[in-house]
């Protein structure tokens, strides 16, 4: 089992690895490698000035054995194949943790300007580099997702959008890519995740397409840092997104709603607790997530932004995995996204 504190270390100090899963860009969290420590799923940040080391199947802190076992995730067979039409399946969507396929089904987002993109997204950093596809198409997903369950037991999927610039923020396509791997795949739990839909009629698409789970990612419940590090997305007012997730409770369930929370933006950690609470109590899931500086982001290009101290990030996780201990709420209660996967995250390891 990892203590927590190593578990806080690794997410904001990384590991010196050549792992063999990686995420280098996109939307989210990203330029991690995906292993299992101690057997539980985990991205962290692959560093070369990190204190952490990898020798055989143990963790090391500055050459000494730090207690846990690592196994770095094994590449996945179905990067290996191709559609019809000759595009890489890992273009389409890739292994996240140990079991979790993930897509971005639409690659671009209406606010990924100079002046309206959010500080620490690089959603369409993948995309330039010529990593993936602009634009997922149903029927690509579906085969993807075949493969994926056949070849290398995937047991769960999230699917997240760049935000269009129609009324249902992008919300439609991921209802039709959703219906195309649940008629291949039906056994497949996905997770979807959009901002809140301006029809929350959209919300019922979605689960009758075949979603099990919902993420509708706020990041702050602060307008004073949503503002600053998310100008475009904070147009979106809080009320909004409060219709959004009671309306998905309604929909999905309780504990089947969850919405990122970042650590590390500038806001006050007692109102982020508070505001976590609110959201527990409401059904949904608060998946606390440290900031992480990525190169490409205008957090690190512009702002010279920092990650979060690990006294601050395990000080909060700690806080709100009690919540939602007290609640009965847990990850492993979602039958899919980031709170089922926990791989991004610290609360899996404080028991939530
Ligand atoms: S928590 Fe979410 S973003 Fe992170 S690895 Fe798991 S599925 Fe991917």
């Amino acid at each position: 089992m990892t203590e927590v504190s190593t578990r806080v270390d690794l997410a904001l100090l990384g590991i010196r690895v050549d792992a063999p899963v990686q995420r280098r860009a996109g939307a989210g969290p990203s330029d991690d490698g995906h292993m299992l420590f101690g057997g539980a799923g985990a991205a962290v940040p692959i560093r070369s000035d990190s204190p952490y080391t990898v020798r055989g199947n143990r963790l090391l802190f500055e050459g000494s054995d730090a207690g846990v076992s690592v196994e770095p995730v094994r590449r996945p067979r179905f990067y290996d194949l191709r559609t019809a039409d000759g595009i890489a399946y890992d273009r389409i969507a890739r292994l996240h943790g140990a079991d979790v396929l993930a897509t971005t089904v639409v690659q671009t987002c209406v606010r990924y300007t100079e002046d309206q993109r959010c500080r620490f997204c690089a959603i369409e950093a993948s995309l330039t580099a010529g990593d993936t596809v602009a634009v997922k198409r149903p029927g690509q997903l579906a085969e993807v997702a075949a493969a994926a369950v056949r070849l290398d037991g995937v047991r769960q999927m999230v699917m997240t959008t760049g935000t269009s610039a129609g009324r249902d923020r992008g919300a439609r396509h991921l209802a039709r890519c959703v219906r195309a791997v649940k008629a291949a795949v039906p056994g497949l739990p996905i997770q979807v995740q959009c901002e809140p839909p301006g029809d929350l009629g959209t919300l019922r698409e979605l689960r009758e397409a075949g979603a099990d789970s919902i993420g509708i990612h706020v990041e702050s419940l602060d307008d004073r840092v949503r503002a600053r590090w998310m100008p475009g997305k904070s147009t979106v007012p809080l009320a909004e997104y409060r219709a959004a997730w009671s309306e998905a409770v309604r929909v999905f369930g309780r504990n089947q709603v969850s919405t990122y929370l970042l650590v590390g933006l500038g806001e006050d950690p007692d109102e982020l607790v508070s505001g976590a609470r609110e959201l527990i109590e409401m059904g949904v899931y608060p998946f606390v997530v440290p900031f992480r500086p990525l190169n490409g982001t205008l957090a690190v290009d512009v702002d010279g932004a920092q990650a979060p101290s690990a006294q601050h990030l395990e000080d909060v996780t700690r806080r709100v995995a009690a919540e939602l201990r007290a609640a009965e709420m847990f990850g492993s209660g979602q039958k899919a996204g980031c709170a089922a996967c926990g791989a991004c995250s610290v609360l899996q390891t404080t028991g939530a």
